[in-house]
């Protein structure tokens, strides 16, 4: 083509060449777009609103002109009719191409862009880039000419609209950036690669561009290659479990243990430990300091009411709002390859129609497994050998046999009331008198009193309860301390009366102090408040009446403590040995040796015995409560 001649444009260009008029949607009458205002009436309705904004650039009048041998527009035309506009197919086309681009509406930037183009370029090469853009799909026709799709061509350029696609775009820049330099194994990056190809040619109104960008976020988010050092060094390791928790010594040793190999032999493959016991014995936070001395990450995932398996493999891809499962939520989450994992409460895992989460989690624990664990919403494997798992659970009857296989149980029994009442002074009262804000010069609780909370405040084989009656009283002090405060500013104060504040020496001299009494005006109460019996029941209520004969609770609570067969046998010896300890010495009554003797014959062999039979026996044993008490306790009954 000589640069003299004009430049034919081809006729696939998107432009809506109009020539008599053209019927638009609804109307009944054809609009001639011969004048300059129907050309803009045309324009305006055919590219506001319409799906058609995404393939036409622009609308300008078709001169005829036999000259030329341009074709028809059959794509377009096959496309305008769907939409209830009927033109005729144009003549050929006789215009320069800057002509027709000048008969553009410049203010549109894909056009101002376009124009640009053609200023920049040589003449020659013109129809070549039309063609190519002509001939690729309107997406990438849009990208030649570096614009977003035209769904935006009507607006006002610099808007805010602007900067946001700016940033969209931007953002799947990084994305790309991110999986380029992300350390993810071969498998994973080719599907992210795969996968952003995918999303660079979705629009974004699409509910998969969505998905699939969660998706990639996701991808790159996960530690694949991210660890963090372990600080393995049994004695700190030892001082740091001594300091957080008293007694638990049987525990503590294992875990020493477990920690000792960890650190001969760097393999992994160690057991899973399970902590066993009942509520609020420290399991949970045992699992806590071991993260803490190996100066790992810890994550709790709860298990307790899971019975979708999905709650641990993640959903599928192809699901209106799937997710990924909760082991890989919690890598994102501690953004490190090698966290301590809690699986708290696996005795509480549940199953129904959604499938049976245990089976997921025997993937999960199996350390022959578990290097290739693949999420079903990830659908790439990721490596989980080298997280530290941890279970714990309050009985073993409950818990699969096949996961049972998979772990190593460590029984965690209640606590006798002499290790409680260190417990609550060497670790609860200093957290609670720290949480409430309060210090042990505004305080005392005497070990007599934290004797009387635990047998008349609580029954239970943990300390969680006492932790909370501890809180309690925490509280109560600290209105207190607070409304004392506050008194002492009002007395400071000059413009208070002297007789006022005499008066209230007297209210104060004559009354008893009592921690519950907020609406006496004394003065600031002497400090450190003592926590004594009175107090105690003002503030946490008359206490639980001592039933003599609670054999259903006794019973379960010996249950809770030794919750294998195995330990309930042992129970049984000692109840036997306990009986005759009585007997001989005469002390109180002698329980029912007869009924003693009727308890099941449970044997370490016989793991089959159901608790609950077991413990309806021990009910009818008629066996004191305080003996049963002291059993669950842990205690020696004699
Ligand atoms: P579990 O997981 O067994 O139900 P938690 O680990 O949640 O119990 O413990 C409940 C509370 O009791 C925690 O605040 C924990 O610090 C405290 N606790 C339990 N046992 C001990 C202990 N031996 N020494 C110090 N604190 C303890």
């Amino acid at each position: 083509m000589s640069s003299l001649s004009p430049i034919q444009i081809p006729s696939r260009l998107p432009l809506l060449l109009t020539h008599e008029g053209v019927l638009l949607p609804g109307s009944t009458m054809r609009t001639s777009v011969d004048s300059a205002r129907n050309l803009q009436l045309v324009r305006s309705r055919l590219l506001k609103g319409t799906s058609l904004q995404s393939t036409i650039l622009g609308v300008i009048p078709n001169t005829p002109d036999p000259a030329s041998d341009a074709q028809d527009l059959p794509p377009l035309h096959s496309m305008l009719s769907t939409n209830a506009v009927i033109f005729k197919p144009p003549k050929p086309l006789s215009i320069t191409l800057l002509e027709l681009v000048e008969m553009l509406d410049m203010s549109v930037p894909a056009v101002a862009k376009l124009r640009r183009l053609l200023d920049s370029l040589p003449r020659e090469a013109l129809p070549d880039i039309l063609t190519s853009i002509i001939r690729t799909s309107n997406k990438e026709k849009l990208q030649v000419i570096a614009i977003r799709p035209i769904r935006r061509i009507t607006h006002i350029p610099g808007t805010l609209e602007d900067e946001d696609e700016d940033e969209d775009n931007d953002d799947i820049v990084m994305l790309e950036k991110k999986i380029r330099t992300s350390s993810m194994p071969d498998q994973a990056h080719k599907v992210c690669v795969k996968e952003i190809k995918r999303l660079k040619k979705m629009p974004q109104s699409m509910p998969e561009y969505a998905l699939t960008r969660n998706y990639l976020e996701l991808m790159v988010e996960l530690p694949w290659n991210k660890s963090t050092t372990d600080r393995l060094d049994i004695r700190a390791a030892r001082i740091l479990l001594d300091n957080d928790h008293y007694a638990m010594e049987k525990l503590k040793k294992r875990v020493l243990e477990y920690l000792a190999v960890r650190q001969l032999k760097n393999n992994l493959k160690g057991p899973i430990l399970c902590f066993v016991g009942p509520p609020g014995v420290g399991k949970t936070s045992v699992g806590r300091s071991v993260a803490k001395t190996l100066g790992r990450e810890f994550h709790r995932i709860a298990l307790g009411g899971v019975c979708d398996q999905s709650d641990i493999r993640g959903h599928r891809r192809t699901y209106v709002g799937s997710m990924p499962g909760r082991i890989i939520n919690g890598l994102k989450t501690v953004g490190v390859n090698n966290p301590v994992f809690l699986l708290d409460e696996v005795d509480k895992l549940g199953k129904s129609l959604q499938g049976d989460p245990a089976a997921a989690l025997l993937e999960v624990l199996d350390p022959e497994q578990n290097h290739n664990f693949t999420d079903h919403y990830l659908n790439v494997a990721f490596d989980l050998s080298q997280v530290l798992f941890i279970a714990t659970a309050n009985t073993t009857a409950t818990i699969p046999p096949a996961l049972l296989d998979r772990m190593e149980i460590i029984q965690v029994p209640g606590y006798t009331q002499e290790e409680k009442i260190e417990i609550a002074h060497r670790h609860l009262i200093p957290k609670q008198l720290e949480q409430h804000g309060l210090t042990p010069q505004q305080i005392q609780i005497p070990q007599v009193t934290t004797l009387d909370i635990i047998t008349r405040y609580t029954r239970e084989a943990g300390v969680r309860s006492l932790d909370r009656k501890l809180g309690a009283i925490c509280r109560a002090v600290a209105v207190k301390v607070a409304e004392g405060q506050h008194r002492e500013a009002r007395l400071d104060r000059p413009d208070v009366a002297e007789g006022e504040g005499y008066r209230e020496h007297i209210v104060e001299d004559t009354k008893p102090e009592s921690i519950s009494d907020t609406t006496d005006l004394a003065l600031p109460p002497e400090m450190p408040i003592l926590i004594d019996f009175h107090a105690l029941k003002d503030i946490l209520g008359p206490p639980i009446p001592a039933v003599p004969h609670a054999p259903v609770r006794t019973a379960a609570m010996l249950h809770s403590a030794w919750p294998t067969t195995s330990q309930l046998y042992q129970g049984k010896a000692l109840l036997g040995r306990a009986c005759k300890r009585l007997a001989l010495s005469g002390a109180g009554a002698a329980p029912d040796r007869g009924r003693v003797a009727q308890l099941p014959e449970v044997t370490v062999a016989d793991p089959g015995t159901p608790p609950k039979q077991t413990s309806s026996q021990l009910e009818k044993s008629n066996i004191p409560t305080e003996t049963l008490k002291k059993l669950a306790d842990g205690e020696p009954p004699w």
